[in-house]
């Protein structure tokens, strides 16, 4: 697959479906660029609740609906991982196990990658009972016990998620207090199958073929103990996916791509959106926000 087109959109979550809807409204070509799903994170998200115009909604439906959505301008997702990213002259080459893509803009919304807890086991046991992915994996453990790791908005959401068919969620957290919404933490703390397993550190997912248990020490009675779990879902934060902008040098110490008001970096033409960026929020609402101001920027530009 070697293409040229006017935009190369990279990644196909809510920031580069929203970029292609404003971009093909504008009747400018995109290559909308996935290795993945289209729809991105929202996939492995069981219930969104903030995202105006649905009271509620499940992740995989709202994909759904933003596939849809760009299918009406005609647009497919065209599968390929990008592996690098070149700019020779006023040309981006964008690199892909699958081919290259030639254009004058890039818009870079990658997003990011789970955090892994980096623990004896973890690896071992991945698709064996630890998964990143209540939403695609949950279903498995049906009247069973499970452990959710992790103390912000995803862990507390994705317990919640597995409350509702699983015997009973450990929910484990290195400190006392959240890093949630209210809601979801009176919610979490009503919820009579989750037990909160608090102040705790993961020291390693035990098992033989399958896991069987997440061991966890007391951060300040040193106490340990062996939750007898069948799986361990890790939300304990994210990591930007940024693989192809190495010969760029357009990241922050933390590996979150810089850009200006305009979502360009300062490599003139390549544009950041979503939750790749440095940004205080990342959500579905911000990273439509970031699509839709790249997008303008390129409609502006090729006037
Ligand atoms: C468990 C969980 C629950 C959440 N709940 C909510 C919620 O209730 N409300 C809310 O607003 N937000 C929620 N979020 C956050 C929300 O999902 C993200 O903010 C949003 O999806 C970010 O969109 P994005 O387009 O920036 O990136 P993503 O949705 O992460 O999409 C990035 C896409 O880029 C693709 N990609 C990555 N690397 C490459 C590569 N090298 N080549 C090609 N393609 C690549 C990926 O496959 C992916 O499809 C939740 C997140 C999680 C993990």
């Amino acid at each position: 697959m070697d293409r040229k087109t006017d935009v190369t959109i990279v990644g196909s979550g809510p920031a580069g479906i929203t970029a292609t809807i404003y971009l093909k409204r504008a009747l400018i070509d995109v290559v909308l660029l996935d290795k993945y799903v289209p729809g991105g994170k929202v996939n492995f998200t069981a219930e969104i609740e903030n995202y105006p115009g649905f009271n509620k909604i499940s992740g995989p439906d709202l994909a759904g609906k933003f596939f849809e959505q760009i299918q009406n301008f005609g647009v497919e997702v065209t599968y390929g991982d990008v592996l690098d990213i070149e700019k020779k002259a006023d040309q981006f080459k964008v690199i892909t196990d699958d081919g290259t893509i030639t254009s004058k803009f890039v818009i870079f919304a990658t997003g990011t990658d789970e955090r892994k807890m980096n623990i004896p086991g973890e690896d071992e046991f991945k698709g064996k009972g630890v998964s990143y992915c209540a939403v695609c994996d949950g279903s498995f453990y049906k009247g069973e016990s499970v452990a959710v790791v992790g103390g912000g908005n995803s862990a507390l959401q994705e317990a919640l998620y597995l409350s509702g068919f699983v015997k009973k969620v450990f929910l484990v957290h290195r400190r006392q207090g959240f890093r949630a919404d209210e809601l979801l933490v009176k919610k979490v703390k009503s919820t009579s199958n989750i037990e909160l397993v608090l102040d705790s550190v993961t020291l390693a997912v035990e098992g033989k073929e399958l896991v069987s248990g997440l061991r966890v020490k007391n951060a300040i009675t040193g106490e340990e103990k062996l939750l007898p779990v069948k799986a361990v879902f890790p939300y304990i934060g994210q990591i930007p996916a940024t693989k192809g902008l190495s010969k760029l040098q357009v990241l922050d110490e933390h590996g979150y791509v810089i850009v200006d008001e305009n979502m360009e970096t300062k490599v003139d033409n390549l544009f950041g959106a979503g939750d790749v960026v440095k940004k205080n929020l990342r959500q579905i609402v911000t990273a439509t926000n970031d699509g839709a101001i790249a997008a303008i920027e390129i409609t502006h530009r090729s006037l």
